[in-house]
C-alpha cells in the first residue's frame, strides 16, 4: 500500500516488485510536483528547480527524459538596502552600503576570532545562536534573522541549529573577505547549477517518473486514507477496510496520526508537538519580459510582503508567452487571506523596488495560492517526537518516507531516492516473512 502519490509515492511505485496499490487524495499524481497552466504562463508550486547530486538519479533523470531537460546556471541574488547582492548573503558583501558591508565584515571576523578563541564550546542552543556564532551580529542582523523569521514564520530562536549544517553556507574568512571587496566567483555554496525541462515545467520530469511506474501495481486517484488499524494490519479507504503487509506512507505524518486507531498516549502528545509552516504565494504573470535577468532573488526586508521571488521564464522562456515573464511570490504573511488585488499591488511596488518590472500595470494577471504543508519546523520537540514516531510505524509495517510523511526538509532528489529505498527495505522485510518455516 502506498499513500500518497507525490514523488516519493510515485518513486516507491516505480522501484517495487511486488504488486501495489497507490492511494493519492487529489486528481492528479504529483503532489508539490506539479505545474499549473494559465493563458500559456505556467507555474509549479512555487520554484521547483531540479538539482542532482547523486549518480543513480542524474542516469535515470537522463534516460526518462533524453533532450527535454536543459541545464541552468543558477542567477541567485539577495535584495536588500535598496542593491541586488550576490547568493549568498554572507560570502558576497560587496555592493551593499560601506557602513553596512563594513559591519557585517567585522562582526564576521569578530565572531570568527572568537571561534578560535574558545574551540569546543557547546553547540548553538538555537538557530539564531548558530547565526550569532557563526556569522557574527551584522549578517545575522540584515539577513540570517530577518529572512529565516520571513521564511519559517517563526523567530530563528524557536528553531532548532541541527537542521541548517547542510543548507546554510558557511563560507571561510577568506571567502567573506573577498567577497567583501567583489573578488569572488559569481556563484557560490551548494547547487551553483539546476535542470529544469525545457517545456511544461517540473510536472514534465513527474510525469516522466509516473511512466515508469510498474504495471503490477494499481492507482486510486482522490481517494484519501479514512483511518488505519495498526493492530490489526487493516487500511480504510473509500470506506472499505483493506489488510496491508507493508504501506510506504508519504502523507503528512499529522494527518496519518489522525486517523490511526487507537493512537497510544504517548505518540498522541508527540504527534500534538509536530509543527509545519504554511505557505502562501501568488503566480503572477507580467504583460512584458521581466527587466531583471535573476532566476529568484531572497528578500529579507520586513517592509516587502515577500521573501523570495523567483522568475520561471527568465530560467526557461517556455515558461511564458514570448516577450512576457511567468514568476512566483512567496509571501511571510501567514494571517487572515488578503484581498487579491491589494496584494497584487503590494508585491508589484516592492518588485519595482528590486527593478525586477516597471509597476502595477505591468501585472497581466495575479492568483493567490496555499500550500498548507511547506516547511517542517525544526523546534526543540523535533526530535524526540520523530524519533519516538517513527520507529513505532515501523515496527507496525509502516514506512514513512518524503518530505512530509518521514517529517524533513528535504528537495525532490531525496524524495524519488526515498522511495527506491523504501522499496528494497519492504522487499527484504517482507521475503524473510515469505520464508518457509522448516520444521526440524
Ligand atoms: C515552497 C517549496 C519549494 C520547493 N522547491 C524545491 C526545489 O526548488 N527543488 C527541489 O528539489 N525541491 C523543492 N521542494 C521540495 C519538494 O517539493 C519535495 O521534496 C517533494 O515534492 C515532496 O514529495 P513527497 O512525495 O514526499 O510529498 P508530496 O509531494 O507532498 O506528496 C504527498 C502526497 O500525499 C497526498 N495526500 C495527502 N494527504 C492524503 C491522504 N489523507 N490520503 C491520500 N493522499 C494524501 C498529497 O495530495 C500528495 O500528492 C520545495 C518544496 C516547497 C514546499
Amino acid at each position: 500500500m502506498i499513500l500518497g502519490g507525490g514523488l516519493t509515492g510515485i518513486s516507491a511505485a516505480m522501484h517495487l516488485t511486488r504488486p501495489w496499490l497507490l492511494v493519492e487524495k487529489n486528481d492528479r499524481l504529483g503532489g508539490h510536483a506539479r505545474t499549473d497552466e494559465t493563458q500559456g504562463f505556467r507555474f509549479d508550486k512555487t520554484g521547483h528547480w531540479l538539482h542532482l547530486r547523486d549518480d543513480y538519479t542524474k542516469a535515470l533523470i537522463a534516460r526518462i527524459l533524453p533532450d527535454k531537460m536543459t541545464p541552468v546556471a543558477r542567477k541567485a541574488r539577495i535584495f536588500s538596502s535598496g542593491v541586488l547582492t550576490r547568493f549568498p548573503f554572507q560570502a558576497n558583501l560587496h555592493g551593499l552600503p560601506p557602513e553596512i558591508a563594513k559591519e557585517c565584515l567585522l562582526g564576521f571576523i569578530q565572531a570568527h576570532e572568537e571561534e578560535r578563541a574558545s574551540p569546543g564550546r557547546p553547540a548553538p542552543a538555537n538557530f539564531e545562536e548558530f547565526c550569532l556564532r557563526h556569522f557574527g551580529p551584522g549578517i545575522s542582523r540584515h539577513f540570517m534573522i530577518p529572512y529565516n523569521a520571513k521564511l519559517w514564520g517563526v523567530h530563528p530562536r524557536e528553531i532548532t541549529a541541527e537542521w541548517c549544517s547542510r543548507f546554510v553556507p558557511r563560507p571561510k574568512l577568506d571567502e567573506v573577505v573577498s567577497g567583501a571587496v567583489g573578488a569572488n566567483p559569481p556563484e557560490l555554496g551548494y547547487n551553483i547549477s539546476f535542470q529544469y525541462p525545457k517545456k511544461g515545467g517540473i510536472e514534465t520530469m513527474t510525469r516522466a517518473l509516473i511512466k515508469e511506474m510498474g504495471k503490477q501495481g494499481e492507482v486510486a486517484l482522490a481517494t484519501g486514507l479514512d483511518a488505519i488499524d495498526l493492530t490489526a494490519r487493516k487500511i480504510q479507504i473509500g470506506g472499505e477496510w483493506r489488510p496491508y503487509r507493508a504501506v510506504v506512507m508519504t502523507i503528512p505524518l499529522p494527518e496519518l496520526l489522525r486517523r490511526v486507531v487507537n493512537l497510544p498516549p504517548e505518540i498522541e502528545q508527540h504527534a500534538a508537538r509536530l509543527r509545519c509552516t504554511t505557505l502562501r504565494y501568488l503566480n503572477l504573470a507580467t504583460r512584458s519580459r521581466p527587466k531583471a535577468d535573476f532566476h529568484w532573488i531572497y528578500v529579507p526586508e520586513e517592509k516587502y510582503p515577500f521573501y523570495r521571488v523567483g522568475i520561471y521564464s527568465n530560467a526557461v522562456p517556455a515558461m511564458a508567452p514570448r516577450g512576457k515573464g511567468s514568476f512566483y511570490v512567496e509571501l511571510s504573511d501567514r494571517g487572515e487571506r488578503p484581498e487579491l488585488a491589494t496584494i497584487t499591488r503590494q508585491v508589484a511596488e516592492g518588485l519595482a523596488a528590486t527593478g525586477a518590472l516597471k509597476g502595477p500595470d505591468d501585472v497581466l494577471f495575479a492568483e493567490l495560492k496555499d500550500i498548507e504543508y511547506a516547511y517542517v519546523v525544526f523546534d526543540q520537540h523535533y526530535y524526540a517526537a520523530v524519533n519516538a514516531i517513527r520507529p513505532w510505524l515501523e515496527a507496525h509495517d509502516v514506512f514513512p518516507r518524503g518530505r512530509y510523511g518521514f517529517w524533513t526538509y528535504n528537495a525532490m532528489e531525496d524524495c524519488i531516492l526515498a522511495g527506491r529505498e523504501v522499496a528494497a527495505t519492504i522487499e527484504a522485510r517482507l521475503a524473510v516473512q515469505d520464508r518457509p518455516i522448516i520444521h526440524a
